[in-house]
C-alpha cells in the first residue's frame, strides 16, 4: 500500500491542532513566535555586533575573547546562541562558516539559516574548494588570503566580523550597521561601501 504525504501545511496544522488538544501550547504562541523570529531574531542584529566591534576598541575585545557575553550585553541571546564565537577577518585572513552535518546558525545574531546555507552542495564543496566555492557565490579573494573555514559543531555558533571598509572609517555606528550585509557575517562576502 502506497501512502501519499500531506502536504506541510496540513501536517503543521495537524500538529498545532493536536498539541493544542493536549494543552500544550498557550494562546498566542505561535504568534508570538512567528513574530519573534521576523522582527527581533534575525541578521540584523549580528550588523549591530558588527558595527560595534567597528567602533568601540574595548567592545571589539571582549568579542573576541567572549563572544557570547559581548552579544548577551547588546540583548541578543537565547536558543541557538548558547556558545557563539566570532570569528575576526584580518587583511590575509578570511573566515567562512558552514555547518557540514545540517544547518546550525547563530540564531540570535544570524537568524534562522538562508536556504543556500542549507544546500547540500555549499556544505560538501566550500570544505573541500573553499576558493572556488567563494568565487562562485560572488567573492574573489587575492591568493595571499588565506581562508579559514569554520564548521559548527554541537553548541559553537560562528558570526564572522568582516574587514571594515576603508572608505568608513570614521562614521558613526548606526551608519555602519546599515552597510553590513548577511551573506558577509557568514563569510561569503565582504563589505564593499561604494564611493559617493
Ligand atoms: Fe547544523
Amino acid at each position: 500500500m502506497t501512502q501519499t504525504q500531506a502536504s506541510p501545511a496540513k501536517r503543521t496544522k495537524a500538529l498545532v491542532d493536536t498539541l493544542e488538544d493536549l494543552g500544550l501550547l498557550p494562546d498566542g504562541t505561535i504568534d508570538q513566535l512567528i513574530h519573534d523570529y521576523e522582527e527581533e531574531i534575525n541578521w540584523r542584529n549580528g550588523a549591530k555586533v558588527v558595527a560595534r566591534a567597528w567602533t568601540d576598541l574595548a567592545y571589539r575585545e571582549r568579542l573576541f575573547s567572549d563572544g557570547t557575553a559581548a552579544c548577551a550585553e547588546m540583548g541578543f541571546e537565547g536558543v541557538q546562541g548558547e556558545y557563539i564565537v566570532a570569528l575576526e577577518c584580518l587583511p590575509d585572513i578570511h573566515h567562512v562558516v558552514v555547518c557540514t552535518q545540517c544547518s546550525c546558525t547563530a540564531w540570535p545574531v544570524l537568524g534562522l539559516p538562508p536556504n543556500w546555507y542549507k544546500s547540500p552542495e555549499y556544505r560538501a564543496r566550500v570544505v573541500r574548494n573553499s576558493r572556488q566555492v567563494l568565487h562562485e557565490m560572488g567573492l574573489d579573494l587575492a591568493k595571499e588570503v588565506n581562508i579559514r573555514v569554520w564548521d559548527t559543531t554541537a553548541e559553537t555558533r560562528y558570526i564572522v566580523i568582516p574587514l571594515q571598509p576603508a572608505n568608513t572609517i570614521g562614521w558613526k555606528e548606526a551608519a555602519l550597521v546599515e552597510v553590513v550585509s548577511r551573506e558577509a557575517m557568514f563569510g561569503i562576502a565582504q563589505i564593499v561601501v561604494p564611493e559617493r
